[in-house]
């Protein structure tokens, strides 16, 4: 016996305890695509662009909806019901296409006509409850009822952290070093909860997270000031996919350790973000974006002393040419 082989038996010796240990089902590949990481100096700092607005289903939200539908169809389920005229519903609507399973999407009368027939031309059922989100929801939830059917929630659910947390894994072997901080959008809090997730499964513990909300919808910042949800009567943004009325609760706990901070963005420096990035990296992003990008762009200063940061490019989806066009006058 050569010392090479004997290395291997001695290598397959200290293997074989783990071999009785039962085994996870294979997970399938995911749906959602890794994303390219391109670098910009804006101001003083060394940017990354993290740009999910490229995902197939045109957000982040096809990493966590992808992998909670997953996690339904190995379970058997036959149909699934959301509630949202935006980019949930549209990821919802692709993530059904691509299982081969059913999709219902509930959406309240103010969804714009574009979205409504972007969602049905993935072959999803669309169905018009009600005049605001809550309304829809609420019928969304009693078709849920249906036999073999799951509801698929937009933010606040441990999977869809699970799944957005794949974001900061992807970043962790695309970038040299840590980033001194990351730049989200804060609607309901689902991306945020998993880019805290990711942070701590890389091990990124010095890393700030600024967590960017619309003036007209900020419930986050009250939120963490009072320890505990605050519910906005009317919320109202530019930034229709974060117009949510309360945020996750699991984002009380999960900000205690002081690297979240809120900052606050007008509707006009959103659709700035929106008009700069589109001019220098060609590329439309839609105003909920332009929000995660604003504090880079105002170099505000929550990132003074700072040197190198991650934007994440979370949608192109809800924006159209007009409308950049009428912003960038
Ligand atoms: C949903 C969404 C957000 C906010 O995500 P939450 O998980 O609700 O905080 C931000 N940007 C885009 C493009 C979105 O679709």
């Amino acid at each position: 016996m050569t010392a090479h082989t004997e290395l291997a038996d001695s290598y397959h010796d200290e293997t074989s305890v783990f071999d009785s240990t039962p085994v996870a089902p294979a997970m399938p590949a995911p749906l959602h695509i890794v994303t390219p990481l391109i670098r910009a100096r804006v101001h003083h700092l060394s940017v990354g662009f993290k740009l999910d607005n490229l995902q197939p289903a045109r957000s982040f939200k096809l990493r966590g909806i992808g992998r909670l539908c997953q996690h339904y169809a190995a379970r058997g389920v036959q149909r699934f019901v959301c509630s949202s005229a935006g980019n949930a519903g549209y990821a919802v609507a692709w993530a059904g296409r691509a299982l081969g399973i059913p999709v219902t999407v509930v959406i309240p009368e103010t969804t714009l006509p574009f979205m409504r027939t972007r969602i049905a031309a993935l072959g999803a059922e669309v169905r018009c409850e009600g005049r605001v989100w809550d309304d829809a929801n609420a019928a969304a939830l009693e078709l849920a009822q249906a036999p073999d059917t799951a509801y698929i929630p937009p933010f606040d659910h441990p999977l869809l952290w699970e799944g957005h947390a794949s974001l900061v894994v992807e970043l962790a072997r695309q970038c040299d070093e840590a980033p001194d901080a990351i730049l989200v959008a804060v609607g309901g809090g689902g991306l945020l909860l998993g880019v805290l997730e990711g942070l701590r499964r890389v091990g990124w513990r010095h890393t700030r997270v600024i967590a960017a909300e619309p003036e007209g919808s900020a419930s986050l910042a009250p939120s963490l000031a009072q320890g505990k949800v605050v519910e906005l009567a009317s919320p109202k943004s530019v930034a229709t996919s974060l117009c949510v009325r309360r945020i996750a609760p699991a984002l009380i706990d999960a900000c205690r350790g002081g690297t979240v901070v809120p900052v606050t963005v007008s509707d006009a420096e959103a659709e700035n973000a929106c008009v700069r990035f589109a001019e220098e990296h060609g590329q439309m992003i839609e105003p909920a974006c332009g929000t995660a990008l604003a504090p880079l762009y105002a170099n505000h200063p929550s990132l003074a002393g700072m040197r190198r940061v991650v934007a994440v490019v979370c949608g192109g989806q809800v924006v159209t040419l007009r409308q950049l066009a009428d912003w960038g006058c």
